[in-house]
């Protein structure tokens, strides 16, 4: 234990003796429940290995371009060593100023960038998408024209997360919305700080079924969101499911595994899911939506 980083004798003797005879330590707060620890997960990828090495894209990351850490060369070289074949580059739109979103002209000179290190990078396809801010109404803060030539379009609420009454609604409004492929992290819920919002689930997807939307498994460690007991609700429906780390840092893109954990722990096949498509089928998929 005390080969680990901050782990001195002290607390090695703590956590000896944890391991040894386990506290009580009560029922798990909501605001810290359902999130898998990275043993459930490697876990659960071992039982189905096709999950980890049929992988072909990450569709949710942030780069410099909004509030991460990594430029989109660096995201694109970090996507090459983990052997991803297609990542979607997913900046935050205007309307989260926080995070420093993008408005139409940003994106736009975001796409002739990511045009360079495509061309740079020939083993992997980055495509141009956007996690476009929703309002609580569903409504998007983004001209339709602009969307309309990124290849994929991520929709997120970011506001008014902290609602325990019932958001059905919400859902519905946002799956009305004409210019979104995937609800990305649906009920919005983050470790130790919020539960997430509440819905008839069994609806909301089939509304994202019938308007072929993806739903989203964010699979960053905090987030995971969906998650494995709301996720076993979405088996059961035709909805199809997209995986995004939201990676912030080149680093990150290992999170997918708690993503793909989650996926397999819910009983979710991979043919239901965008990350296992080529990248021809992924973009016949998003034009398909498109074209209603
Ligand atoms: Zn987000």
């Amino acid at each position: 234990l005390q080969e680990l980083d901050t782990v001195g004798p002290v607390i090695a003797r703590r956590i000896t003796e944890w391991l040894e005879a386990p506290p009580d330590v009560g029922d798990v707060p909501e605001v810290r429940a359902g999130y898998l620890t990275l043993s459930k997960a490697r876990a659960a990828l071992a039982t189905a290995a096709a999950y980890r090495s049929e992988l072909r894209g990450d569709l949710q990351m942030h780069t410099t371009w909004s509030d991460g850490g990594g430029s989109v060369r660096e995201m694109a070289a970090a996507a090459v060593l983990f052997g991803h074949s297609y990542i979607a580059i997913t900046d935050h739109s205007k309307g989260l100023k926080v995070a420093g979103g993008m408005n139409e002209e940003e994106l736009a000179a975001q796409a002739d960038e990511i045009a360079v290190v495509d061309d740079e990078t020939p083993s992997l396809r980055i495509l141009h998408g956007i996690e476009m801010n929703l309002s609580p109404s569903g409504e998007g803060d983004m001209d339709p024209d602009a969307l309309r030539r990124l290849d994929i379009v991520l929709g997120s609420f970011h506001s008014a997360l902290r609602i325990t009454d019932d958001q059905t609604e919400r859902y519905l409004a946002a799956l009305r919305n004409p210019d979104i492929h995937v609800l990305g992290h649906p009920r919005g819920r983050m470790f130790g700080r919020r539960p997430g919002l509440r819905a008839d689930w069994p609806r909301v997807f089939d509304a994202a079924a019938a308007a072929g939307i993806a739903v989203e498994i964010d699979a960053f460690p905090d987030r995971q969101d969906l998650q494995v007991d709301v996720l076993r609700i979405a088996r059961d429906s035709g909805v199809t499911i997209s995986i995004g780390t939201d990676a912030h840092a080149p680093f990150q893109f290992w999170f997918v595994e708690y993503g793909l954990a989650a996926a397999i722990l819910a009983g979710i096949e991979r043919e239901r899911i965008l990350n296992f498509m080529e990248v021809d089928e992924l973009l016949a998929w998003t034009a398909r939506r498109r074209g209603r």
